[in-house]
C-alpha cells in the first residue's frame, strides 16, 4: 500500500471530467486539478453538442445538464462580398427526441459536468494552476503548482489541459503547435429575447439552429464563421488558420466585427447586445501531426492531444472518448502495478480502434489540401453569386443569353484549376 493518489488529471474540461469521472468509478483516487475559478469558467464559449455520444459516456444527461436548444437544422453557407447563398437541412426526424444534438453555452456545461466526476468519488479543486511535473528517474510522479505546499503525486498524470498543451511540451510529446497546426477563434455571445430568435431563424419554439458561414466570414481565408442558438443568446464566431492570419495580418477580432457587418448577417443580430467575448486556439493538426499521446506516468486526452475534427465541428465528444479510453488504461495499469510507457502504450491502441483515430486518419489531408488551394473560399463564392443573380435577375435578357453568359463565367476558371479541385477535393474526403 502507498498513500500516492491513483491519478491526477490536470484540466477539467470535457476530457478531464470524463477521465476523471470513469477513474473514480473505477475505484482510483483520483484529483482534478482546474485552473479556471470553477470548472467552465475559462471555457466561456457555446457550441453545440452531440447528444448519441454523450449519452453513451453519461447515461441520462439530457434530464439533468444545462442545454440551451435541440438543434434541428443545418445551415451551409457562403457568403460573397454582399451576398449569400447555401444549403439547409432541416429534418423532424431532428425535432423530435431522440435529438441529435444540442447548444449548450460552456461555462455553465462544464460546471454541471464537473460534478459528475464529484458524484463518482474524485475530488475536484478549481483555482490551481499545474505550471509543472514532478520526476523520478525519467518517470513522471506528479505535479506542481510552483507554491512551495503545491506539490502533489500520483502513479499516473493525466494531460487535459487543451489547446496549446503546455505541460505536454515540457514531457517532450509534442513542441509548441505550428501556426499551421492551430486555428484562432474569436466569438461573442450576442442576447436577444428568444421569441425574436425564434422569429429571425424561423424556429419552433424552444428549438434551434446552427450555422456554419464560409468565404467572406473569414476574408476567404480558411476557417469559418458560425452562429448557434441558444435560449436567449447567439453563439456568434469566426477563425482561421493562424498560419494564415499571421501571413495576412488580419486580426481575428477585425475579421468579427467585419463578419457582423455584412448585410446578410446584420439584422440577424440587430438590436442584440454582446454579453460576452472571448478568443481561444483550436488544434488543428491531425492525425498527420498528432503527437506521442503516452509516456512514463502520463497520458494526454482531448485538445491537449490534438483531437479535433473541424470538419465535423467535433471536439467535445472526442474530448470525452479519449477521456474514457485513457481511464481504462490507467485502470488495467493499477491492476499491473506499472505504469510505464510500455504499459500505457495501450491508450494509442484504443484510440486506434476508435472513431477518434479512425475519423482523424479519414480527414488527415483535409487541412493541406484546403491550404494549398487559398482560392476556394475567396474566388468561388463570388463566382457562385454572380451566377445566382444572373440566374435570378429577371429582365428583358432572353434565358438563352443569360446560360451564354453563365457559360463564360465558368470558361474564366482555369478548366485545370477546377478539374484539380475537384478531384483532389474527392481524392482528399474519399
Ligand atoms: C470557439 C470554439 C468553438 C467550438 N465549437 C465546438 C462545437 O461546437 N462542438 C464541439 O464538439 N467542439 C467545439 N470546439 C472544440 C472544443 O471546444 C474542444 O475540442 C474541447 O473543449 C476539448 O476539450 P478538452 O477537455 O480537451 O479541453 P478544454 O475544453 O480546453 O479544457 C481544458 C481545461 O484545462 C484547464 N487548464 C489548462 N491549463 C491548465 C493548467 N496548467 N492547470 C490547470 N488547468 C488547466 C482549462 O482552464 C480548461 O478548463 C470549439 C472550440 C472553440 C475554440
Amino acid at each position: 500500500m502507498d498513500d500516492k493518489l491513483d491519478a491526477i488529471v490536470v484540466g477539467a474540461g470535457p476530457a478531464g471530467v470524463t477521465a476523471a469521472r470513469a477513474l473514480a468509478n473505477a475505484g482510483l483516487a483520483t484529483v482534478v486539478l482546474e485552473r479556471g475559478q470553477y470548472p467552465g469558467a475559462k471555457n466561456v464559449w457555446g457550441g453545440i453538442l452531440y447528444r448519441q455520444p454523450t449519452e453513451e459516456m453519461l447515461p441520462g444527461f439530457e434530464t439533468e445538464a444545462p442545454l440551451e436548444r435541440p438543434i434541428i437544422e443545418q445551415r451551409y453557407l457562403l457568403l460573397a462580398e454582399d451576398a449569400m447563398l447555401g444549403a439547409t437541412y432541416r429534418t423532424q426526424a431532428f425535432a423530435e427526441p431522440p435529438f441529435n444534438a444540442y447548444s449548450v453555452l460552456r461555462a455553465e456545461f462544464d460546471r454541471w459536468h464537473a460534478t459528475t466526476a464529484e458524484a463518482a468519488g474524485a475530488e475536484v479543486y478549481p483555482e490551481f494552476t499545474v505550471v509543472d511535473l514532478l520526476w523520478d528517474d525519467g518517470q513522471v510522479v506528479g505535479v506542481t503548482t510552483g507554491e512551495p505546499d503545491g506539490e502533489l503525486e500520483a502513479h499516473c498524470v493525466v494531460l487535459a489541459d487543451g489547446a496549446n498543451s503546455l505541460l505536454a511540451q515540457k514531457v517532450g510529446l509534442h513542441n509548441e503547435w505550428a501556426p499551421i497546426e492551430q486555428a484562432l477563434v474569436a466569438k461573442e455571445l450576442i442576447a436577444l429575447p428568444s421569441g425574436t430568435i425564434e422569429d429571425r431563424f424561423n424556429l419552433p419554439s424552444g428549438l434551434g439552429t446552427a450555422l456554419e458561414i464560409f468565404g467572406e466570414s473569414t476574408w476567404g481565408l480558411l476557417g469559418y464563421g458560425f452562429i448557434y442558438t441558444n435560449k436567449d443568446t447567439l453563439s456568434l464566431g469566426t477563425g482561421a488558420l493562424l498560419e494564415d492570419l499571421i501571413r495576412t495580418g488580419i486580426n481575428v477580432n477585425d475579421m468579427l466585427d467585419r463578419f457582423k457587418r455584412h448585410p446578410a448577417i446584420a439584422p440577424m443580430i440587430e438590436g442584440g447586445e454582446t454579453v460576452e467575448y472571448s478568443a481561444h486556439l483550436i488544434p488543428e493538426g491531425g492525425y498527420n501531426r498528432m503527437p506521442q499521446v503516452y509516456a512514463d506516468g502520463v497520458l494526454v486526452v482531448g485538445d491537449a492531444a490534438g483531437f479535433v475534427n473541424p470538419l465535423n465541428r467535433e471536439g467535445v465528444n472526442l474530448a470525452m472518448l479519449s477521456g474514457k479510453l485513457a481511464a481504462q488504461t490507467i485502470a488495467a495499469a493499477k491492476e499491473r502495478g506499472d505504469f510505464s510507457a510500455a504499459t500505457l502504450s495501450r491508450y494509442r491502441e484504443l484510440l486506434d480502434d476508435s472513431i477518434v483515430i479512425k475519423d482523424l486518419y479519414k480527414i488527415r489531408n483535409v487541412t493541406d489540401f484546403a491550404h494549398a488551394r487559398p482560392h476556394l473560399l475567396r474566388d468561388y463564392p463570388e463566382l457562385l453569386s454572380r451566377i445566382a443573380r444572373e440566374y435570378l435577375t429577371v429582365d428583358s435578357v432572353a434565358k438563352k443569353d443569360k446560360q451564354a453568359t453563365i457559360a463564360r463565367m465558368l470558361r474564366d476558371v482555369p478548366k485545370r484549376r477546377l478539374l484539380g479541385d475537384a478531384l483532389g477535393a474527392l481524392r482528399t474526403l474519399r
